[in-house]
């Protein structure tokens, strides 16, 4: 069954998730009004026509999904999944798709409007999308979730496609859920389509450097970051909010580029060690023990310690609104670095932005993913393959253009960083908009 829902399900999907209490406080914020409250401060600032502020505000189309699903126990349950589709002025919808409980369809439409915005400010020629399916990925088995991903793949494939929209992966997705989704939309069209989603393993037409993508991206921005603010990068101080994709490739690098990783988090706890801990081998350890926490040499530390910890540069990398106003009161760090989507709430931007913290907007600091992302679907149009240097070197480029627009244009309206983003955005989209006008 297959619905296109405006309405906001948010209690419905509130009364699910309060049973995951621990999800609870991510939800209490709805990362919609967040995003909704970004765009107006780049209206006030562009003096946006009404209409067309409105028309940005609102999400092109947002599908709800039944996905039901043959358990091992060989009952039937059934997920409830998203696309939502925000803007294509500047081409096909582009965006990761979410496995987690507390995925709600106001946080997918955020998500959406954050690619749009995203995809503007390093300048590749996509429009924003997000989706995400409610489930609990690490209490089913790869074949639940197999049958739960292919079913998805099927009741999105009407809308999704290369020239139409191109997911990817996202929290608790991987290569292996994008090589299924490719597989089940190239089987119902009758021709292997690897431009249709992007994230692949390199088997089955994925880009070199797409694994890496979002962490270096990340550390290419913070190396950027320190020259603006003279800070030497050699033994500076960083702190990693969750250690997954995006926390340990931006660890890896910007360990390379002479940072001292001090202390770490996962879903199951934070560590610290002032001395320095080695991201390699805290990743092995997470690998074989499922956790940072225990890591040898580390002491345990709750997740307010972990955010407020004294450092230089702060990489949140793992959900929204971890950074309230109460953390960002006591933040100690020069540089806030968000790999994560949207971890940092409006209230505590005000209060980054008079404790002159440079703040690295999340769709800046973390569009490294959807640059080899355009990368690789360009590779796949053409069936021609570069190599990782060349892909690192076009998105470093990409990436490196975004933070000096943003900045200069931060420093003109003397504005934080995310606002300096959100105007460079919206003036890009909206320019597209002008050029290619309403229709009818
Ligand atoms: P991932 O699943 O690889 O890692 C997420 C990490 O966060 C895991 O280590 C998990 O244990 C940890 N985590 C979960 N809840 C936590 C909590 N409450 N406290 C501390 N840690 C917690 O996911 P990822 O791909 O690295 O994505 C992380 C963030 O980066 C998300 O916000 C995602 O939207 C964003 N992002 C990722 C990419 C990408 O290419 N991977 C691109 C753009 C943005």
């Amino acid at each position: 069954m297959v619905l296109i829902t405006s309405p906001h399900n948010f209690s419905t999907n509130l009364n699910r998730i309060s049973r995951h209490s621990r999800w609870y406080n991510l939800v209490k914020i709805d990362p919609w009004q967040n995003a909704l409250k970004q765009l107006d401060d780049a209206a006030k600032i562009l003096k946006l026509d009404p209409g067309v502020h409105e028309m940005l505000a609102t999400p092109k189309k947002v599908l709800t999904v039944a996905i039901p699903v043959k358990m091992d126990n060989g009952k039937i349950k059934v997920f409830t999944g998203y696309r939502s589709q925000h803007n294509d002025f500047r081409g096909p919808h582009k965006g990761g798709i979410r496995y987690h409980p507390g995925v709600t369809l106001e946080e997918v439409k955020a998500l959406s409007m954050w690619m749009t915005w995203k995809c503007a400010i390093v300048d590749v020629p996509f429009g924003g999308g997000k989706g995400g399916i409610i489930c609990d990925p690490k209490r089913m088995s790869a074949g639940e979730k197999e049958r739960m991903t292919r079913r998805y793949a099927y009741v999105i494939s009407e809308i999704i496609g290369p020239g139409k929209d191109i997911p990817a992966p996202d929290v608790y997705t991987t290569g292996k859920e994008m090589a299924q989704i490719m597989d089940v939309y190239s089987v119902m069209h009758g021709q292997g389509e690897p431009a249709v989603i992007t994230g692949k393993p390199l088997s089955v037409g994925g880009s070199l450097a797409r694994n890496v993508a979002t962490g270096l991206g990340v550390a290419y921005c913070v190396r950027e970051g320190a020259k603006k603010l003279k800070l030497k990068l050699k033994g500076a101080r960083v702190v990693i909010q969750g250690f997954g994709n995006a926390g340990t490739f931006a660890a890896e690098y910007i360990e390379k580029m002479g940072g001292k990783v001090i202390a770490v988090s996962d879903s199951k706890g934070s560590i610290i060690n002032p001395k320095g801990l080695d991201s390699k081998k805290v990743l092995d350890y997470k690998n074989k023990h499922g956790s940072v926490v225990g890591y040898p040499g580390s002491k345990k530390i709750t997740t307010a310690q972990l955010l407020i910890t004294p450092c230089d540069i702060l990489v949140p990398a793992a959900l929204e609104n971890q950074i309230t106003p109460e953390i960002a009161k006591n933040i100690k760090c020069k540089i806030i670095a968000e790999a994560a989507n949207g971890p940092t709430t409006p209230e505590a931007d005000a209060i980054l932005f008079k404790k002159k913290i440079m703040v690295i907007p999340d769709i800046l600091a973390n569009s490294g993913g959807v640059c080899i992302s355009y990368l690789e679907w360009v590779q796949n149009l053409q069936r021609y393959y570069w190599t990782f240097d060349e892909v690192a070197k076009t998105m470093e480029k990409h990436i490196v253009r975004g933070f000096n627009d943003t900045y200069n244009l931060a420093q003109k309206h003397k504005v934080d960083m995310r606002k300096g983003s959100m105007v460079l955005a919206v003036g890009r989209v909206l320019e597209s908009f002008e050029a290619r006008g309403l229709w009818p």
